[in-house]
């Protein structure tokens, strides 16, 4: 509670496990009735001989038919707008990192219910109203800028809308105004801190207590990099613009998963081959179903990110389930000479080492029909000790560790601090010359 008004939902966010899943049956049943309305699911339903009637408890989710982001674009631009486009007060798109994008719809209790659950996301994280934020993502269709920025005002925090890039810019309003509270992707906050190491500067200097840290996969060991960089807490932000986009799930404290708000979204991990729910914490496809939304509700959500739910409750005494660190995106996977790689598999390795900087690209190619893997690092600003001997012994350390990771030969190339592209908001961490 703040200032009497419960502005950050803690009446769900402190639910009894029971009361959570009985406030999940009664919102699942609403949220078909609501999805009914539009135009995609009432077909949906139709085709599946689906009866609204027949769904009464969260148990029932898995008689509902899943939606994938095919059936997003499919319905573009309205199809899945399930009321009066009077009641539509905003509109977001996905940031189309995978094709064309597709567009959310939102009334004005639905933009309530996201700035609550933002508000509550970074009440958790520890902020409070005598905070100042910098919110250095960017702003407009991209769901991290207005989903954080509502969510901090909501929270009364001295909001400072930065925007994403103009480094300079951002270093110097986070001095000149005392900002203890940011939001970023992983990938510009490394950027950031080496481009203050490089000249000379201190990230620590800056006084940041808290980073919300989110939008893009990202390894343990980058948390760790950032945490030692700039000394404060990082905390994971997951979400995604069909879901309404940050605020889905975040770390408390512990850092030991994200939290996902179950009053605001049925969780499912399946099989993406056989659909069907994986056994009790393995790893999967998260499937998310909208119980909260009103003017596009989505039902059983095929994210296409790979997690786990963790077992055991949290230390917090929060009920609502873990979600561990994202493995990336099941279209993310690479496959290399037959083997399946992740990129954060490749993160892993290259952040534990203090000498190399924090951005990298993994470069394919094909040579002879053999699929080639260079990984191109940079070294850390001011870690070079002019040593060549050294450096080449570093650079056959790290092939073995990457071959040792994956299983077969991964080139190194090591280059200059700021050679490789920097990325304001999602990295590009992979470039793929192979062809089809
Ligand atoms: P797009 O799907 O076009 O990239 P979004 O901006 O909606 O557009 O991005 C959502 C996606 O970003 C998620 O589905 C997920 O793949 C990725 N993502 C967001 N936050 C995280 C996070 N904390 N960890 C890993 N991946 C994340
Ligand atoms: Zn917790």
């Amino acid at each position: 509670m703040i200032d009497g008004v419960d502005k950050t939902g803690t009446f769900y966010e402190q639910m009894p496990r029971n009361e959570l899943e009985s406030f999940q049956s009664k919102a699942l049943i609403r949220t078909v009735a609501r999805a009914a309305q539009s135009q995609y699911y009432s077909n949906k339903f139709k085709e599946n001989g689906l009866d609204v009637n027949d769904i009464k408890s969260r148990d029932d989710i898995v008689k509902l038919p899943f939606t994938t982001k095919e059936d997003l674009r499919l319905s573009y631009p309205t199809g899945m707008l399930a009321v009066s486009p009077m009641e539509v007060v905003r509109m977001h798109t996905s940031s189309g990192t995978t094709g064309k994008p597709t567009a959310i719809f939102h009334s004005q209790e639905d933009i309530d219910n996201w700035s609550e659950l933002m508000a509550r996301c970074l009440a958790m994280a520890g902020a409070t109203a005598n905070d100042v934020f910098q919110n250095m993502t960017g702003y407009g269709l991209f769901t991290g800028g207005l989903g954080l920025h509502y969510g901090a005002e909501r929270l009364g925090m001295w909001v400072i809308p930065a925007g994403a890039g103009n480094t300079t810019r951002q270093i110097m309003l986070i001095r000149d105004f005392g900002v203890n509270v940011i939001h970023a992707t992983p990938s510009y906050a490394m950027h950031v801190a080496e481009r203050m190491v490089q000249d000379g500067d201190d990230p620590r200097s800056l006084g940041i207590k808290i980073a919300v840290l989110g939008a893009e996969p990202y390894s343990e060991e980058m948390r760790l990099k950032l945490q030692d960089l700039y000394g404060f807490t990082a905390f994971n932000s997951y979400g995604l613009s069909e879901m309404n986009g940050p605020g889905v799930g975040f770390e408390c404290p512990y850092q030991n998963g994200m939290h996902v708000w179950e009053d605001s979204y049925l969780v499912e991990v399946i099989n993406p081959e056989t659909l069907q729910p994986v056994a009790e914490g393995e790893v999967g496809e998260l499937v998310l179903t909208t119980l909260r939304r009103k003017a596009m509700p989505i039902i059983r959500y095929r994210t296409r990110d790979l997690t786990r739910v963790l077992p055991d409750e949290c230390p917090c005494s929060r009920k609502h389930i873990r979600l561990a660190r994202m493995l990336g995106r099941s279209d993310d996977m690479l496959i290399v000479r037959g083997v399946n790689v992740f990129p954060s598999q490749i993160e892993e390795v290259i952040m534990q080492h203090s000498w190399i900087g924090g951005n990298y690209v993994i470069y394919l190619t094909r040579k002879e029909s053999l699929d080639q893997m260079v990984v191109k690092v940079e070294i850390a600003p001011g870690a070079f000790d002019g040593s060549i001997d050294t450096l080449r012994y570093r650079r056959t350390e790290l092939q073995h560790q990457l071959k040792d990771q994956v299983g077969f030969n991964v080139g190194v190339e090591v280059m200059e601090p700021g050679s490789l592209p920097v990325s304001e908001g999602k990295a590009k961490r992979v470039i793929d010359e192979r062809g089809v």
